[in-house]
């Protein structure tokens, strides 16, 4: 009875103090006094009157929890099962397996789950009161136990090619991007019908890879498994995809951020967007790029769904990946290709090496021997990418012609790669610029005003959505 009460994601979270194998065996006087309600007087009269106490609204859902878990405890429960170390939880960070947990401890009747989940993932609801079909004493239940939560769209800039760039800001004020790419290009000024999403998995990134925007104001913190399902989510809203209408067929996990540096929020994101009562993104669908973290990779390869592995490779040997990429320093290329083989041995599927050309720092022919090699080796196919210019940096991109001799001498070289036809160049699309170029604005911003008006400011809404070119 009480390890059913515990074996229970938000119910559990509240012995933050206690490891769970140690919560799970903890006797119920233990979950009292970390509850700090006193203990419970064993007369049915004391009883009948605690229960009169409590409120018909918080009584009814528990009439059937299990014995012992009375509703002066599952209250309890509630309220601080709703924060972990001062954070909310979050109901969609929530597997139907916790939601369902959950539900079976207030006494809710199992198909309560997939009505929640209907809301939340075929409606989009934005508020617990759109939830009509819930009895109103659940929906507030589910209030006092979950945050709600979205994320507001602070810019949105759109391409000639109707590439979407978001910039999203968080609960705690921080910044974020998503990227909204067709899969094909639109005919006769029809919007694509296939799209790809590229979400950011931290704010800010903490490997400092010299060519990118994402890492140059250092790592603030990882998103929650919230944050980063509710980025597909706020884009299908933005986008105007109607009830159940899937906006996104493809995500990439390649935006701001090292991906598997955030792993146990990522991985748990990706299952609720993978799952048919959640996202329905088939996993096959979903790539994780990453700059090359070996544990994270190895432990990857040993995780059940089959996403897809792409490599930010940048260079093909040690000198020019170390020049660009502090990382290989720590995990160097010997290391990073013996983990893409586990990789490829566990799960069978190719990888992908991502290439972004740079001028004068890895566009240089010689390059193309080794990087054929490499990519022959794992079997992996090579997509070029042309640099995107970073404001304040001083890389650039090589001319075309640069970029097709490097194709053409890789494909000599008996390598299979693509050269991307850059989307986004018009929207600051290199990942983590256009946070940095709205951070750096309010910050100007903020300095250019008198005191006065800068505590008005502060008060707004701050900075509104903004279509820059033709969509
Ligand atoms: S390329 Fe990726 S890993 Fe490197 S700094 Fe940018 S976000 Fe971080």
């Amino acid at each position: 009875m009480f390890h059913q009460a515990v074996n229970n994601e938000a119910a559990r979270r509240i012995f933050y103090g206690l490891r769970w194998r140690s919560a799970a065996a903890a006797p119920l006087s233990t979950l009292q006094r970390r509850l700090e309600i006193p203990r419970l007087r064993k007369s049915r009269t004391a009883s009948k009157r605690r229960r009169a106490r409590v409120p018909s609204c918080r009584r009814t859902p528990y009439r059937n929890a299990p014995r012992g878990i009375t509703p002066r405890i599952t209250v309890a429960l509630a309220s601080k099962a709703r924060y972990i170390g001062g954070v909310e939880v979050d109901i969609r960070s929530q597997t139907r397996e916790e939601l369902q947990s959950q539900l079976a401890l207030w006494g809710q009747p199992a198909y309560r789950a997939g009505q929640i989940l209907e809301w939340l993932y075929e409606r989009r609801a934005a508020a617990w009161d759109e939830m009509t079909n819930l009895p109103k004493a659940l929906r507030e239940q589910l209030r006092q136990t979950y945050a709600l939560g979205s994320l507001e769209l602070v810019r949105r800039q759109g391409a000639p090619d109707t590439t979407r760039k978001f910039l999203w800001r968080l609960a705690d004020g921080a910044l974020v991007e998503s990227v909204l790419v067709p899969a094909s290009p639109s005919l006769y000024g029809e919007p694509s019908d296939r799209h790809t999403l590229c979400v950011s998995t931290q704010v800010g990134c903490a490997y400092g890879c010299k060519f990118c925007a994402s890492g140059l104001d250092g790592w603030k913190r990882n998103l929650r498994a919230e944050e980063i399902v509710n980025q597909t989510l706020a884009v299908e809203r933005a986008e105007g995809g109607k009830d159940g209408a899937r906006i996104v067929n493809n995500l990439v996990i390649m935006g701001m951020g090292e991906p598997l540096a955030n792993y146990d929020n990522l991985l748990k994101a990706l299952r609720i967007l993978n799952a048919p009562w959640g996202g329905k993104v088939g996993a096959r669908k979903i790539t994780i790029s990453t700059s090359g973290l070996v544990p994270q990779i190895r432990r990857l390869a040993d995780e059940a769904p089959q996403f897809r592995l792409a490599i930010s490779l940048h260079g093909a040997t040690d000198r020019t990946r170390s020049k660009i990429m502090p990382v290989n320093k720590k995990y160097p290329l010997r290391e990073l290709t013996a983990a893409c083989e586990y990789y490829q041995e566990k799960k069978g599927r190719m990888i992908t090496l991502e290439y972004i050309l740079i001028a004068g720092v890895n566009d240089g022919l010689d390059e193309t021997a080794p990087l054929a090699k490499l990519a022959h080796r794992l079997g992996a196919k090579v997509n070029l990418i042309p640099y995107n210019k970073v404001e304040g940096l001083p890389w650039a991109r090589p001319d075309e012609a640069a970029q097709r001799a490097f194709l053409a001498a890789l494909v000599r070289h008996g390598a299979s790669a693509t050269l991307r036809r850059e989307k986004g160049d018009e929207i600051d699309a290199a990942c983590g610029q256009l946070r940095l170029k709205t951070e750096r604005e309010m910050a100007g911003h903020a300095m250019a005003m008198p005191q006065r008006e800068r505590s008005m400011e502060a008060g707004r809404d701050g900075l509104k959505e903004e279509i820059q070119s033709g969509d």
